[in-house]
């Protein structure tokens, strides 16, 4: 894909692949690669490697591999120009101007960019209400009241819709056209179809920016009484609320660094834990978490502890997201605050009220995603074979979520010793759920099973690699015919061909070309240890084909000789016979 010369070429070189994989998986130097939890299939132990020198990466798990840009691919989800585009932003490669698009496309990516522009716009002008006008001290004061000072309100961007109800649209309007305007879902048209107004009034507006930083969407929350109280964007172009952790642009770093997360419930909540000091904290804005909301956190940790309200509705929030989390592997730990005074508390209260030193401390202290579970369920009715009942079917659905086998059985004993129920049943239980658990099955890695033999597997790299001879050797190959029949047949075919073709090697498009299977091998033994090959080696090598082969021919003309054929046949086969094992002897 990426041809000799061209801007993806360039790329591909420059690139450092552990460099870019890095950003979503953690990786380890293991040997001469590197290895970390796939981030393509739920696995508990590294089966994803990436070579350094190869540039390539491969999943002993679920088979997927390919270079930098097949990654990027596959974990942004998008085709292969915004791949480029991607892995050159992240290698600070300047990406020249596109001319090729399709003209859908450059309308598409010119509309985003308006869109972007617009929410620039229209946070610039918020906070300048805030700031300045009479509504806007009002919005001041009541910020104030809930313990956030000046400088809270610039470092997250606070603002001000004012009440007018077109204050934003007149603003915008010189710039942007109605349909724009509406797309943008700053704006909103009434029921009638004909007039439009501002989407959000009266409010304080919180800007929510995507993974990159740039503001992609708004939060408001009334300011009086006004319903609901908190107001989102809707989605647009720019903004999908399942993608968008709030606060993530900030928390990355520190996320990494700690290598876990705090999950919050809304928006001032983040803002409160990051005031304490914590900067390790997303949103998931109001409503429970979405998957790729997950799979955008586990780019930069497995392990979450999750602080929801402890209302109801955050009871139930929790323990949905517990289920997700758990499902893709995540290591969760859950935060209930206790209730100040006969106040149920959130972290923004929380801390507000306790201090930083305090929340810190529960933090530290914060439960087992299990632990939680069994105390959640103990606060059942649990002397009556009902409730016992009723308990169990509680649990159950998280323990069948844990992928891994002996963990789930641990929790079992766990779960049956805490609510004194008899472990047996529970297990019955427990396996008759596992047996309905269609997605384990999903994440069995499809072994292969076709183990090539060691020759074949030599044979393979050096025609990968072997720069000095490899171009001989598939010369020798060809003309012998001797990997015909083999079971990696179709792997030393397209090996020997790129091979004789006298340009480099690159596994990723050989690989391109084969079928799944082939492909997983031939990445498989790209990643070996290996040492560096000879010229007599590949000899040998090629001895080992040969007398194979002519193994082969003896056990066709045994089955000949067998068949008894005529006399003229049968003397013919014989003879052949005798040269046959006169070859092999003497290869021995
Ligand atoms: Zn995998």
């Amino acid at each position: 894909m990426a041809e000799a010369g061209s801007f993806a070429d360039r790329v591909k070189q420059q690139a450092d692949i552990v460099r870019v994989v890095g950003e979503y998986v953690r990786l380890k130097k293991s040997g001469q690669n590197f290895t970390g939890l796939c981030p393509f299939h739920a696995e508990k132990s590294p089966s994803f490697a990436v070579h350094p020198t190869k540039q390539i990466y491969h999943c002993f798990g679920c088979g997927v591999g390919g270079d930098v840009f097949n990654f990027v691919m596959e974990m942004e989800k998008c085709a292969f120009p915004e791949a480029i585009r991607i892995v050159a932003e992240k290698c600070g490669i300047a990406v020249p101007r596109q001319k090729e698009r399709s003209p859908e496309e450059r309308k598409e990516n010119q509309q985003r960019a308006l869109l972007v522009e617009m929410h620039r716009e229209a946070q610039t002008f918020f906070v300048k209400q805030l700031e300045a006008t009479l509504e806007g001290k009002a919005g001041q004061a009541y910020l104030e009241d809930r313990g956030l000072d000046k400088e809270a309100m610039t470092r997250f961007g606070m603002g001000y819709a004012p009440s007018g109800g077109d204050a934003l649209l007149r603003h915008l309007k010189p710039k942007c056209n109605e349909k724009l305007l509406v797309e943008s879902g700053l704006v909103s048209r009434d029921q009638s179809g004909g007039r439009l107004f501002d989407r959000f009034r009266r409010r304080i507006t919180f800007p929510i920016a995507n993974e990159s930083g740039k503001i992609v969407a708004f939060g408001a929350r009334a300011l009086g009484d006004d319903l609901p109280k908190y107001l989102n964007s809707p989605e647009t172009p720019i903004y999908s609320k399942s993608n968008v952790l709030y606060h993530m642009d900030r928390a990355k770093e520190g996320i990494r660094r700690q290598d876990f997360a705090i999950l919050v419930e809304g928006y001032l909540d983040a803002i409160a834990v990051a005031r304490a000091g914590i900067s390790n904290v997303v949103a998931s804005c109001g409503t429970s978490l979405a998957e790729p909301q997950i799979k955008l956190l586990g780019r930069f940790t497995r392990r979450v502890i999750v602080n929801y309200d402890p209302d109801a509705a955050g009871q139930i929030a929790t323990e949905r997201s517990l289920s997700l989390l758990l499902e893709q592997d995540f290591e969760v730990r859950v935060l209930a605050l206790p209730a100040i005074g006969n106040k149920k508390a959130d972290p923004d209260l929380f801390i507000r009220e306790k201090g930083a030193e305090e929340y810190l401390k529960l933090l530290k202290e914060a439960l087992p995603y299990v632990d939680y579970l069994i105390a959640r369920a103990r606060q059942m009715d649990l002397t009556s074979g009902e409730g016992k009942r009723q308990a169990v079917n509680f649990l159950l659905p998280y323990v069948q979520k844990i992928p891994n086998r002996i963990l789930r059985s641990e929790w079992a004993t766990r779960i049956a010793q805490q609510l004194r129920l008899d472990e047996p049943v529970l297990r019955a239980a427990l396996s008759k759920a596992a047996a309905e658990r269609r997605s384990e099955l999903k994440i069995q890695p499809e072994l292969v099973a076709r183990a090539a033999k060691p020759v074949e597997r030599r044979l393979i790299r050096m025609l990968a690699e072997a720069q000095g001879f490899r171009q001989e050797l598939a010369k020798q190959l060809q003309n012998a015919r001797l990997y015909h029949g083999l079971e990696t047949e179709k792997i030393f075919e397209a090996l020997v061909i790129a091979s004789l073709s006298g340009q480099p090697v690159q596994a990723t498009e050989v690989g391109a070309a084969l079928e799944d299977r082939d492909r997983r091998l031939l990445f498989e033994i790209l990643f070996e240890e290996a040492n560096e090959p000879t010229w007599e080696e590949a000899m040998s090598c090629i001895e080992a084909l040969q007398h194979r082969r002519a193994e082969r021919e003896l056990a066709d003309v045994q089955r000949s000789i067998e068949a008894n054929p005529p006399g003229q046949e049968l003397r013919g086969l014989l003879e052949k016979k005798q040269e046959l094992m006169r070859r092999l002897a003497a290869a021995r």
